[in-house]
């Protein structure tokens, strides 16, 4: 479905991206580990345009781009593929949390008010807020914030969901209730990709893996041999070093 080939990012001649490749089938989870500054947000940034990659090739659903001289148009296009939840939410402060839902589908979707709506009270009930559709960011915890965020990304209907370690800014009291939504994400067929620091959750939710150093991927592969059988050395001291 989705495949990243060699993405180069550099920020003031400081390489970050040097020769990234993902792939991600319809249906993955897909984890993208690594310790802090090894690239892993800004590899997540650089897939939904947020960045501009120095180089590299994105072929999304069979079509191919070269992502150092992509056109808007086509930006404007993938990125109806996708959605992005944010580590700090990325809330309007003003907008309750079905305001929050629906402005996307409203203002950039010219979908009409009511089946936004409707559209949106379906995503916030699946993430378990049906009794929080009125009230604003400030009347929830970082938990249900962050399940708004998840909800409107929900709503825009996408083919991919990349989470930007998405409970790193909460209490852990909170980052459970989180997680349980995305597990139940992942069950239903979602296709993810989750830059994240949690082991125990990226272990058995996820069904692929991708450790990445300095701006490169060191091992890549399924969960389950890269969790209990990790090749590379690096991979081993890394999952020692923070299970
Ligand atoms: P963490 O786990 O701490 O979030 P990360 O693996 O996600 O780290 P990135 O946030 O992608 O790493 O950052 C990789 C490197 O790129 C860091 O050295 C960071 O300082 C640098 N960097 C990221 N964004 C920018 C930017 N907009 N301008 C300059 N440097 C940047």
């Amino acid at each position: 479905m989705l495949e990243i080939m060699d993405i180069q990012k550099s920020f003031d001649g400081t390489q970050v991206l040097a020769g990234v490749d993902v792939q991600v089938n319809r249906g993955d989870v897909v984890a993208i580990l690594g310790p802090s500054g090894s690239g892993k947000t800004t590899l997540l940034r650089c897939m939904n345009f947020l960045e501009t990659a120095d180089a590299g090739t994105m072929v999304f659903d069979g079509e191919r781009f070269e992502l150092g001289r992509i056109s808007k148009k086509d930006i404007a296009r993938l990125r109806k593929k996708t959605a992005f939840v944010f580590q700090n939410y990325n809330l309007f402060y003003n907008k309750t949390a079905i305001e929050n839902v629906t402005e996307g589908l409203i203002v950039a979707r010219k979908v009409s008010k009511a089946r936004a709506v409707e559209t949106g009270r379906r995503a916030l009930d699946k993430v378990g807020l049906s009794d929080r559709y009125d009230y604003y960011p400030s009347q929830l915890s970082g938990g249900q914030q962050q399940r708004v965020a998840i909800a409107r990304a929900l709503a825009a209907e996408p083919e991919i969901i990349y989470f930007d370690e998405p409970t790193s800014a909460l209490d852990p009291e909170l980052t459970g209730e989180v997680l349980s939504v995305m597990r139940q994400l992942a069950d239903e067929g979602m296709t993810m990709l989750i830059v994240t620091h949690e082991m125990g959750f990226a272990g058995t939710v996820s069904n692929k893996a991708v450790f990445m150093e300095k701006g490169k991927v060191v091992e890549a592969g399924d969960s389950k041999t890269f969790f209990e059988r990790p090749r590379e050395t690096r991979t081993k001291e890394f999952l020692h070093t923070i299970s």
